[in-house]
């Protein structure tokens, strides 16, 4: 039976017998399942990963079919949270994995609870927040994490072994500021980067959970497929000046950051506040939206309308999210549209 369904996994000498039996026997930990983390988690369960462990805090959209490879139409028209639609979708490609469907926010308060039984995390994440979260968290326990970004043609990728090789921080040492890169939902993105970068991922997973660690690339992987231009930076060993592997500081899972988000009571509106201080360039952002319909701009604020979402951005980084009291949607929305 297991030769059967794996048996051209089988055959690479790479995995072998042995091998399978060792990804039979993983658990993985996908945090995000947009279009990165669908990918992931089809190819993983196509390979036979016993365990995988999805949280994600959306709901699919009929935006998301262009790129999100688990999800179908009839998701989009329930609004079916993507981690729940993606447990259904796996348990029609291979019913032997067994998968657990979280519907959350990945915060400073539940992040190490998610890492605890797993071998290894993979990010399908769409924002720096929580990455930079997640490094701290994996750094702290000593947990392998797969990095992995993709906006418009571009993506980028890194495998990160704590005390191994270097941290998200020793690379970029500070989050980017909020705001001031560009996001799927302004600069758009296409499938192929998507099918790119999560295979690198993948590949990585794969090579880890059999343990073949003389494979992993160790460097930083840069690709823009309509640019044509693939590039490879080897990576240095940890950085010990770098705060999170270094110092051991760590500044996203120790902020006592509730007020990063507030709901406004009776008002139907979230408050987001960006997690460091920052200066929106108010009209560089608004040119990033300009194919928003209704956009409304002074010197201090931009107010523009998703669905029955209104945004206010103010110069200082701070949003009022209408229309919502929940602040993961409200999050969400400032994710994307924001981009912190
Ligand atoms: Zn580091």
């Amino acid at each position: 039976m297991i030769g059967d369904r794996y048996s051209r996994q089988i055959l690479f000498p790479e995995i072998g017998k042995n091998g399978q039996e060792k990804l039979l026997n993983s658990r993985v930990l996908i945090v995000g399942c947009g279009a990165l983390g669908a990918s992931h988690s089809e190819m993983l369960s196509r390979a036979g990963i016993g365990n995988l462990k999805i949280v994600d805090r959306d709901f699919v959209e009929f935006t998301n079919l262009q790129r999100q490879t688990l999800f179908k139409e009839s998701d989009a028209a329930e609004r079916l949270p993507k981690a729940v639609a993606a447990k259904t979708r796996i348990s029609e490609i291979n019913s032997d994995v067994q998968v657990e469907a979280i519907v959350a926010d990945v915060n400073h308060s539940n992040v190490e609870q998610l890492l605890t039984d797993v071998d290894l995390v993979l990010d399908g994440t769409d924002n720096f927040q929580v990455r930079y979260l997640l490094n701290d968290a994996c750094v702290k326990v000593g947990k392998t994490w797969i990095y992995g970004a993709a906006v418009s043609s571009y993506g980028t990728t890194m495998t990160i072994i704590p005390g191994e090789t270097a941290c998200l921080r020793c690379i970029f040492e500070e989050m980017p500021d909020a705001g001031s890169s560009p996001t799927c939902d302004t600069a758009g993105v296409i499938m192929p980067i998507i099918a790119t970068v999560s295979a690198v991922q993948v590949a990585e997973a794969l090579k880890i959970l059999v343990g073949d660690l003389g494979s992993l690339h160790r460097s930083l992987m840069q690709f823009d497929l309509w640019q044509n231009d693939w590039r490879k930076i080897k990576l240095s060993n940890p950085n010990p000046d770098c705060r999170t592997c270094g110092e051991h500081v760590f500044d996203f899972l120790d902020a006592e950051s509730p007020e990063f988000s507030a709901v406004l009571c009776g008002r139907n509106a979230v408050q987001i506040s960006p997690p460091t201080p920052t200066t929106i360039d108010l009209p560089g952002f608004r040119s990033r939206i300009a194919y928003l319909s209704d956009v409304k701009q002074n010197e201090y604020l931009i107010r523009f309308t998703i669905d029955e979402n209104e945004i206010t951005l103010f110069r200082d980084g701070r949003a009022i999210v209408k229309g919502t009291d929940d602040v993961a949607v409200a999050r969400s929305l400032y994710a994307r549209y924001v981009g912190a």
